[in-house]
């Protein structure tokens, strides 16, 4: 989608520390860190929020996941603990209408979050 945040990001058209891509995904460092790692798994597709979500994201959705464990083992925060999380809607504190997938870790969490 050509005004969102996150396509151009894909596309190159705005910089921004990639760590991780594959042909559904890719990753990059929030540039407002929350937390000592926070990185954003981004699906390719524009999807805007959670409700959006069709049959055909299934697999990307499966490997969101998979793409967050090896990333927690590959930063070596898989046994001190880590939140991957996403806002719906701007009521949860969604601002960026492209679905995508806060991976914090590095300190620790509260519950319930603010
Ligand atoms: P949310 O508020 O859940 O929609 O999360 C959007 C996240 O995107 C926030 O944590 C922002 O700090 C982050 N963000 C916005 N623009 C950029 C950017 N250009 N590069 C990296 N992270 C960004």
């Amino acid at each position: 989608m050509s005004d969102c945040i996150f396509c151009k990001i894909d596309q190159g058209e705005i910089p921004a520390e990639k760590v991780f891509e594959d042909e559904g995904l890719f990753v990059i460092k929030d540039v407002n860190p929350q937390a000592p790692t926070h990185l954003l798994i981004i699906p390719k597709r524009h999807i805007p929020t959670l409700l959006e979500l069709e049959e055909q994201d299934r697999s990307v959705m499966s490997r969101v996941h998979e793409v967050a464990g090896k990333l927690a083992c590959d930063g070596g925060f898989d046994q001190s603990g880590f939140r991957v999380v996403v806002n719906c809607g701007a009521g949860a504190g969604q601002s960026v209408f492209h679905i995508h997938f806060h991976l914090l870790a590095g300190r620790a969490m509260q519950w319930p979050p603010g």
